[in-house]
């Protein structure tokens, strides 16, 4: 029986984790002896011993999530200059001997506001709420993008101010906000694109909001990043406002596409992953 390639994701906890069911999904679809597993590491050195066994198996790419997105890079040979700036990576490419990483929720973000935006982002002012792993690869697309002027709004100052010196270089202009400031309807009245990288509003806490969402209407877009449930109630009520809004479906499909492009060499049917996850999410 020939061998089959192997693929998955390292984290912890993965119970919840829909690429499994995605990527095995495409894999049957194109009849590739494939197979996507979740590992599942409890600490750093689990990750560690897994990519030093991974290049000398038949293990040709991984995923990487939470906790590890950000501690893998020092175990990693190669990265792609975004995965370097962002300073995460959640695609590894494993061929001879070597292991490449990559940030393709970079990748995914850019495509989405390209896509579902369509506007140039130049002279626009974009709200990014959170500074975790995902808001550096969205901050990282915006700064490429052209845009002018980013105000971060988070919790934890430390972790904002820590974004902010990555991309000040990148940017004209970069503020920070505290989540808890009055400031902040007038600054997201101002904006033109909302973003959600927190993850509140995800389920089960599917009644939380990240802001206030009087201060929304029309003329705005807003982007929530998350992807369970598919549509929060951020972006139902963003919505309502008469914002154009889009949730995290279509980012996690097409960072899922880009890492199943990396590994194969294929660009997968993204109709088979959108059905997938329909399913799922609707069950
Ligand atoms: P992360 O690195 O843990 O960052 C989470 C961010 O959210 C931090 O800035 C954190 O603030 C903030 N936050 C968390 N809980 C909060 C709360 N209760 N109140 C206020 N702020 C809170 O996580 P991540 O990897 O960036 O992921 C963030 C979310 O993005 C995930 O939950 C997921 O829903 C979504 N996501 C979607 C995709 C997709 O493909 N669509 C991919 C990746 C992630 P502090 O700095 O104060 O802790």
């Amino acid at each position: 029986m020939e061998t089959k390639v192997l693929t998955g994701i390292i984290g912890y906890p993965l119970s919840h984790s829909l690429s499994p069911i995605i990527h095995n999904a495409c894999y049957d679809r194109l009849s590739l002896n494939w197979c996507y597993v979740p590992f599942e590491a409890k600490s750093d050195i689990s990750v560690d011993s897994l990519l030093k066994y991974a290049r000398e198996s038949n293990i040709a790419g991984l995923n990487v999530t939470m906790p590890y997105k950000e501690t893998v890079l020092s175990m990693i040979d190669e990265l792609t200059p975004e995965a370097q700036k962002i300073g995460a990576v959640n695609t590894i490419k494993i061929s001879n001997n070597k292991t490449v990483g990559y940030n393709t929720d970079a990748i995914a973000i850019m495509k989405v506001l390209k896509e579902e935006y369509g506007k140039s982002l130049k002279n626009k002012t974009v709200v990014l709420l959170g500074a975790g792993g995902v808001a550096k690869a969205a901050a990282y697309v915006i700064c490429s993008l052209g845009c002018n002027k980013i105000f971060v709004v988070n919790r934890t100052e430390e972790k904002a101010d820590k974004l902010k010196k990555i991309f000040k270089s990148e940017i004209a202009d970069i503020d920070l906000i505290a989540s808890n400031s009055t400031n902040l309807i007038h600054v997201v009245q101002g904006a033109d694109i909302v973003i959600n990288a927190t993850p509140i509003g995800m389920f089960p806490n599917v009644e939380n909001v990240p802001i206030n969402t009087e201060c929304l209407g029309t003329g705005q877009f807003v982007m929530d990043l998350i992807y369970h449930p598919a549509k929060t109630r951020f972006v139902k009520e963003a919505t309502r406002k008469g914002s154009k809004t889009i949730g995290g479906v279509p980012m996690f499909i097409n960072q899922a596409a880009e890492s199943f492009k990396i590994w194969t060499g294929i660009s997968p049917p993204k109709g088979v992953m959108e059905a997938v996850i329909k399913d799922f999410l609707e069950a």
